[in-house]
Order: structure tokens, then C-alpha cells, then sequence
């Protein structure tokens, strides 16, 4: 596999574009790849098929029709996707988020430009998150849809490398969300909550005694620098 990447990743600097068809990749690289032993017995151009297979399956690669791909090796920032107008646009998206390689970047000098990706790519990382909590707040099992939230554990505007980042949301509800983004509570390393709330409020006491701890997503846990930047901002020690 390991050398179809790196041959797809000549073939896309040299045409400056992340798209290439399979004929490209044929005409211009099957010299440069080097198929696995196992592989003997079958003809390059299946045994490329079944690889290129395997990096659609393993996020590398998303199919386009009419033979092209769409070529996902490293994080894609949003000025990379293709054009909004582009039939394929929503499923390249849904893609990158599915395997959390989109990446926000920086985006102030040109957001105007680039609203329609940024609203696509942070809606479907809502979707991607929610479900991956398994559509409930992951403090307190509130199933509302209009009251859950991917709340970034480092905030957008402080955190650009942690923007759309799943390991760097978390499903919340409104309330817990709001409750978490004030500091009333966070997550110790071992995802326990830890209460910082010191007030008399029993509504706010209830809201952040009702769970001992975050409830583990099935794959995207947050990731532990993104919390430690969470105490540093809260003034947790
Ligand atoms: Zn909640």
C-alpha cells in the first residue's frame, strides 16, 4: 500500500491537483510501484484495483466516478476541497470528516470565499460527532437533536490546528455545553468530571453531579492535549 501512496502522492504534486484518474496512475506510475510478494501470480493492474481498494476503505481515497479519485493522504484543509458547485462536493466532505481529516486551518483572510465549505464541513462534523456519542449528551443522555452541540474542547478561536478536529469535540447538550465553556466543570485525563462549580445553584449542582464521568465515544476519544488546554483556560490545575 505503502508504495501506491507514494506514487499517487508524485502523480497529484506533479498535476498540483489532489483529483487524478486511474489511467493517469497507470500510464504514468505502475513502473514506480512495487507490488507485494503476495501479490504474485495476478497483473499489476488488479492487484492496483485491490489497492486502491484498500485506501478507499482505509480513508486514503475517495471514488469519483468516470475512473477518478479524490486523493485524502494527509488532513485536507477547506481551500483544498473542490468547488461547491462540484457533484461530488458533499460526499468528498462527508469522507474527509468520516475519518477526521478536514482540517479548518486559519481562515480569517479568506473566509468570505470559503463560507460554503466551512458551514459543510462543520455541519457534518456536528453529524459525525453526535453520532459517534451515540446521538446523546455524553454527560447526561439528553436525546433532543436540537439541543445537541459538537462544543470543541479547545475553542475555535483560540485552537486553529484543533478546528473540526474530532478528537477535539465532544457531544453536549446546551446546557452542559454552556456549563463546560464557563469552566463550571472539565474532564481529568482519565475523562472523570471534575467539578469546579463552587456556588449553591442546585440545578447547576445536579446538571454537573448527574454523571461521574464522560460517557466513551465508540471512535473519536478526546484527545488529552486538547483537555489539558481546557484546565490551562479554566484555571484547573
Ligand atoms: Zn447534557
Amino acid at each position: 500500500m505503502e508504495s501506491v501512496i507514494l506514487a499517487i502522492e508524485d502523480l497529484t504534486s506533479r498535476r498540483n491537483s489532489l483529483i487524478f484518474s486511474r489511467r493517469e496512475l497507470i500510464t504514468q506510475e505502475i513502473n514506480n510501484i512495487t507490488f507485494r510478494v503476495s501479490s504474485v501470480g495476478k497483473t499489476p493492474e488488479q492487484t492496483l484495483s485491490r489497492e486502491l481498494q484498500n485506501l478507499r476503505e482505509s480513508g486514503h481515497l475517495y471514488f469519483l466516478s468516470r475512473g477518478e479519485y479524490y486523493f485524502v493522504n494527509n488532513k485536507i484543509e477547506i481551500a483544498q476541497l473542490p468547488s461547491e458547485n462540484n457533484p461530488d462536493f458533499n460526499n468528498i466532505v462527508e469522507y474527509c470528516v468520516k475519518f477526521n481529516k478536514l482540517s479548518f486551518g486559519n481562515l480569517d483572510a479568506d473566509q468570505n470565499f470559503q463560507i460554503a465549505k466551512v458551514r459543510k464541513g462543520q455541519d457534518q462534523i456536528r453529524k459525525e460527532c453526535i453520532n459517534d456519542y451515540q446521538k446523546k449528551c455524553a454527560f447526561c443522555n439528553i436525546e433532543d437533536d436540537k439541543l445537541l452541540i459538537a462544543s470543541h474542547i479547545s475553542r475555535w478561536a483560540d485552537d486553529i490546528q484543533g478546528r473540526g478536529d474530532l478528537r477535539n469535540v465532544i457531544c453536549m447538550c446546551s446546557f452542559h455545553d454552556t456549563l463546560f465553556e464557563k469552566g463550571y466543570f472539565t474532564v481529568d485525563t482519565n475523562f472523570n468530571v471534575i467539578k469546579l462549580y463552587g456556588g449553591s445553584d442546585s440545578i447547576i449542582n445536579g446538571l454537573i453531579d448527574c454523571s461521574p464521568s464522560l460517557r466513551t465515544p465508540l471512535r473519536f476519544s478526546p484527545d488529552i492535549q486538547y483537555i489539558l488546554k481546557h484546565h490551562n483556560r479554566v484555571g484547573y490545575q
